[in-house]
């Protein structure tokens, strides 16, 4: 493990105007708004991946946030989420330090897909969510490139972490957020959000929150919608939430917007996940949201004959989380996953209430 970042490097690079650095340390960093790329793993052929990053300093030391949009490359909500709320602020009226960091893994945002394409075996490809916090000396360049963003950019410079997300190509999410209950700072600030649902869940071994978890770093993973495209609801509720956070922790000041009270967020703990059972057309009979009852048939599938080859039902009470938006489903794929609780899997789950305060 390498001793976390104790100053700003400067390669000498400059790169359309911005300058490349290798690590950072936000304290060497005057009051204002400050743009770098960042020195990522270099490719095949030695050149580097840079990765987008901006700074917001405030006028006094505070509380330092990340907000990361782009560990996955077909994930767009959350480059148009982080981009808004990093407008909104202003340096000189800020206490703390707000960094955004876009399109982590590069070359899967230069072709919007989810993997990272190696040069490796013919064309690996990496899941940069399953990788951290990386290793600088890891058997493969995503890896290495995690650890190089971990040792030096995020590990001694962030005290919140914020990381946006979308569903993979292929499906769609609610405006969701996974949220690590066992901590109440993490519950507190899932509920900053005025989101459509909060799962608690204590995280996927590999993920940058899990990395962040493990550093004791409170963090969630934002969840904006479907893949590939801008959804506009869904990232202003993204922006409305992220505010409260920074509010909350007095970074900017004003009052609080909406929040997962004011909205009714259904909070579980569970996911029923239904999975097709064999190959063909999918059609769905429920949409994201919808509240369903165990028994209920959810999703039909047909053979190109026509015929009904399958039906799914649920088998619990909750509310649909994520749907399969290809209707082209092959044995094993997702088909929707129902969001329910745990302690009450056959009446429903709950919603945000006065009383859970
Ligand atoms: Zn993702």
């Amino acid at each position: 493990m390498l001793t976390p970042a104790e100053k700003t490097i400067y390669t000498g690079d400059t790169l359309q105007g911005v300058p490349v650095i290798s690590q950072l340390s936000v304290k060497d960093l005057a009051p204002g708004q400050h743009r770098f790329f960042f020195q990522g793993v270099p490719m095949g052929t030695g050149q580097h991946w840079y990765v987008p990053v901006v700074v917001m300093q405030g006028a006094q030391p505070g509380k330092r946030l990340v907000l990361t949009a782009g560990v996955h490359g077909d994930e767009l909500n959350p480059v148009m989420a982080v981009q808004q709320i990093m407008s909104q602020l202003h340096p000189t009226q800020m206490t703390g330090t707000v960094m955004a960091v876009y399109d982590l893994s590069r070359p899967a945002k230069e072709y919007t897909q989810r993997l990272w394409p190696t040069g490796q075996k013919g064309g690996a490809l990496i899941d940069l969510n399953r990788v951290w916090p990386g290793d600088e000396m890891g058997d493969d360049a995503p890896t290495r490139h995690a650890g190089l963003l971990w040792n030096r950019l995020f590990q001694s410079n962030v005290d919140v972490a914020l990381d946006y997300h979308t569903a993979s190509t292929g499906g769609e999410f609610t405006m969701f957020i996974f949220a690590d209950f066992r901590n109440p700072e993490i519950r507190q600030l899932a509920e900053l959000f005025p989101v459509e649902q909060i799962k608690n869940d204590p995280g996927e071994s590999g993920s940058l929150e899990m990395a962040f978890v493990k550093a004791g770093i409170p963090v969630m993973t934002i969840e904006i919608g479907g893949p590939r495209s801008f959804d506009r609801p869904k990232i202003a509720m993204t922006v409305e939430g992220s505010l409260n956070v920074l509010k909350h922790y007095g970074v900017i000041a004003g009052p609080l917007g909406r929040t997962a009270k004011d909205v009714g967020t259904f909070i579980g703990d569970s996911f029923e996940t239904i999975r097709s059972t064999t190959g063909g057309y999918l059609e769905l009979l429920v949409d994201l949201q919808d509240r369903v009852t165990p028994g209920q048939t959810v999703a039909i599938q047909r053979n190109s004959f026509g015929d009904v080859v399958a039906e799914y039902a649920v088998s619990v009470a909750g509310e649909v989380a994520t749907l399969a938006r290809d209707a082209v489903s092959e044995p094993g794929s997702r088909v929707l996953q129902i969001l329910y609780n745990s302690s009450s899997p056959l009446s429903g789950g709950s919603h945000v209430s006065g009383d859970d305060y």
